[in-house]
């Protein structure tokens, strides 16, 4: 029986779905020119034109692990309070791909070390103490 005690793992099946830009679009929120690869978060997937950014999307504080990093991925996913998986319009494949995943600064930290390796390209800096979410 696989019936581990797993108190700790949190369910997390609904992950929420956040989308790097494939074309310049706006804020729908505070009219930001966005560039292409930048990450947004689609009202609906099909619209981009309700793109919402990131500063509106609350995912500043966010960092960026790209696919390639299962590992940390892996860890940083578990760590993260709150991640989210990044999707690409590919228009090789015209279907969405995966680019990566958002999660937590802190939580990136916390893989980097249990996982004995540093990322090459850290998307932010470890975390200042007076960046606060806005919530
Ligand atoms: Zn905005």
């Amino acid at each position: 029986m696989p019936e581990k005690k797993e108190k700790a793992t949190r369910e997390k099946t609904t992950k929420e779905v956040v989308y790097s830009l494939s074309r310049k679009s706006r804020c729908s929120n505070c009219d930001k020119r966005l560039e292409p690869g930048e990450i947004v978060k689609l009202q609906k997937a099909e619209e981009d034109r309700e793109a919402l950014c990131r500063t509106c999307s609350k995912l500043d504080h966010f960092e960026l692990i790209g696919k390639g990093n299962a590992k940390i991925t892996r860890l940083a996913a578990k760590y993260s309070t709150t991640s989210y998986v990044v999707m690409k319009w590919s228009e090789v494949w015209k279907t969405y791909e995966r680019l990566g995943i958002l999660a937590e600064p802190e939580a990136v930290d916390k893989a980097e070390q249990e996982a004995q390796i540093k990322l090459a390209n850290r998307e932010k800096r470890p975390p200042q103490s007076d960046v606060k979410p806005s919530m």
